[in-house]
C-alpha cells in the first residue's frame, strides 16, 4: 500500500503553548522524543510514521506520514485527541489536507466482527475466535486491533462515525463506548477467522466480555495496526506479561532461523512455551504470572549486555515498561529504532 500524508494548520492564540504542552505530554506518557531542526520544526519518525510540528504566526502546523490510509486514521485521531486534551475547541476546528473525511460514515478501518467461540486457553487466558471476513487483505496493516463495545453492555451499540476533524466521533453519555487494544494471535485466512487471547484479569470490561461472550455476538473493531516485524538485529531481548504473549508470538513467527537472543514471558506452571509460541531459535524463559512484574527487570539485567543485545522489546504493565525502557536506553545504549518498551495496561495504585 502507498504511504499516506496529511497536513493541518490549527489556528491558535498561543501556538507555542500548545506545542510545549504537546511535546511534554508525548514525552512523559508515550516516551516520544522529538528532534528539533534548524527551521524550528519538531519531528518524530518511527516505523513509517512521521509527526512534524512547527509554530506558525497564530497557528500550529502539523504534518503526518503513515504507512497507509488505515494507519493514517489512527494518526489523525491521536493528534485530535491530544489537541483536545489541551484545547477542546481547537481540536474541533482541525481540518486536514487531502480528501475530506466521509463525515457520518464508519471509519474506513472499522469492522463489525462476529464471535465464533470463546474458551479458556490455559489458566488466566481466554481465547476468543472471531469471524473477520476481509482479514486476508488487511493482515499486512498490523498485528493489533482496537476492540470496541458499549460501556454499558445492556445498551444497543452506537458505533463511531467520522467527524469533520478527521477523527471518529465517539458516542457520549449513555451510548459511550469502551475501546481497548488486543493482538491477533492466529489468522486463518482460509476460513476468515482470527484468535485473540485475552488475560482473565477480573474487573475489565474487555476481559469480562471475552469470558462471557457467545457465538453470534457482534463486537466493533478498528485496525489492524502496529508493526508486523521486529527490525533486524544480532541479539534480541523480548519480554512480556500475559497481555504481550500474542505479540511476542507474532514477532517470533517472523524472525529468521538465524536470529538469537532471549525471551522472558509470563506463563503459568504446566504450560509449555512450545505449546504457545512458534518454533524459535531464541531461548524462552518463563516466569509465573504472579511473579512476572516483580522479577522481569532482574531477568533483563541478567540476560542482556551492552554492545551485545542490540534490540529490546517489552509489553506489559506501565511501571515495568518504564523500568525496561530505562534499562534498554541507559543500560544498553539502545535508541528509538532499537528498543520498544510499551505499557499495554496500567495498574491502579
Ligand atoms: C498494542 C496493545 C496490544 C494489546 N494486546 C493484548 C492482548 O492481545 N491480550 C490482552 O489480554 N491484552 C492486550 N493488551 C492490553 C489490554 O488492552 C489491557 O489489558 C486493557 O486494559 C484490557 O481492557 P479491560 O476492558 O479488560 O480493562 P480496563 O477497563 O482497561 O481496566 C480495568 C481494570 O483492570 C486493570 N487491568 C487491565 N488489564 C489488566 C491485566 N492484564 N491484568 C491485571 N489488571 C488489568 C486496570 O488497571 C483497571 O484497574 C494490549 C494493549 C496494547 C496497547
Amino acid at each position: 500500500m502507498q504511504k499516506a500524508t496529511a497536513e493541518t494548520l490549527i489556528p491558535l492564540d498561543s501556538p507555542q503553548a500548545m506545542l510545549t504542552g504537546f511535546l511534554s505530554h508525548l514525552l512523559d506518557d508515550h516516551g516520544m522524543v522529538f528532534d528539533r531542526s534548524g527551521d524550528n520544526t519538531h519531528s518524530f519518525a518511527q516505523d513509517g510514521y512521521v509527526v512534524e510540528l512547527s509554530v506558525q504566526p497564530s497557528a500550529l502546523r502539523i504534518r503526518l506520514e503513515a504507512p497507509d490510509d488505515n494507519a493514517m486514521i489512527f494518526s489523525k485521531e491521536g493528534i485530535v485527541h491530544h489537541v483536545a486534551e489541551l484545547d477542546p475547541d481547537a481540536a474541533q476546528q482541525i481540518r486536514w489536507s487531502g480528501a475530506a473525511p466521509r463525515v457520518g460514515e464508519f471509519p474506513k478501518n472499522f469492522r463489525l466482527l462476529t464471535v465464533k467461540r470463546s474458551e479458556i486457553l490455559f489458566a488466566g487466558m481466554q481465547r476468543v475466535t472471531l469471524h473477520y471476513p476481509d482479514i486476508d487483505g488487511l493482515q499486512g496493516d498490523g498485528i493489533h486491533l482496537r476492540l470496541i463495545m458499549p460501556l454499558n453492555p445492556a445498551r444497543t451499540p452506537v458505533w463511531p462515525v467520522m467527524g469533520e476533524n478527521g477523527a471518529p466521533v465517539w458516542p457520549q453519555r449513555e451510548d459511550a463506548l469502551h475501546a481497548r487494544y488486543v493482538t491477533l494471535k492466529n489468522i486463518r485466512t482460509d476460513v476468515q477467522e482470527v484468535d485473540i487471547d485475552i488475560v482473565r484479569h477480573g474487573t475489565g470490561l474487555v476481559s469480562g466480555w471475552a469470558q462471557n461472550t457467545q457465538a453470534g455476538q457482534i463486537v466493533g473493531a478498528m485496525g489492524p495496526t502496529g508493526r508486523v516485524n521486529l527490525p533486524e538485529a544480532q541479539s534480541y531481548f523480548l519480554a512480556a506479561d500475559g497481555t504481550g504473549l500474542p505479540a511476542i508470538a507474532r514477532f517470533l513467527e517472523n524472525l529468521p532461523a538465524t536470529a538469537c537472543g532471549d525471551v522472558v514471558v509470563a506463563l503459568p506452571d504446566g504450560v509449555s512455551p512450545q505449546s504457545y509460541f512458534p518454533e524459535t531459535p531464541l531461548n524462552i524463559h518463563t516466569l509465573t504470572p504472579d511473579m512476572f512484574e516483580a522479577e522481569v527487570l532482574d531477568h533483563a539485567l541478567r540476560l542482556t549486555r551492552a554492545n551485545v543485545t542490540d534490540y529490546g522489546f517489552f509489553a506489559g504493565e506501565f511501571s515495568n515498561a518504564q523500568a525496561l525502557r530505562k534499562h534498554f536506553k541507559a543500560g544498553l545504549g539502545l535508541d528509538k529504532t532499537s528498543q520498544l518498551s510499551t505499557a499495554y495496561w496500567r495498574r491502579e495504585r
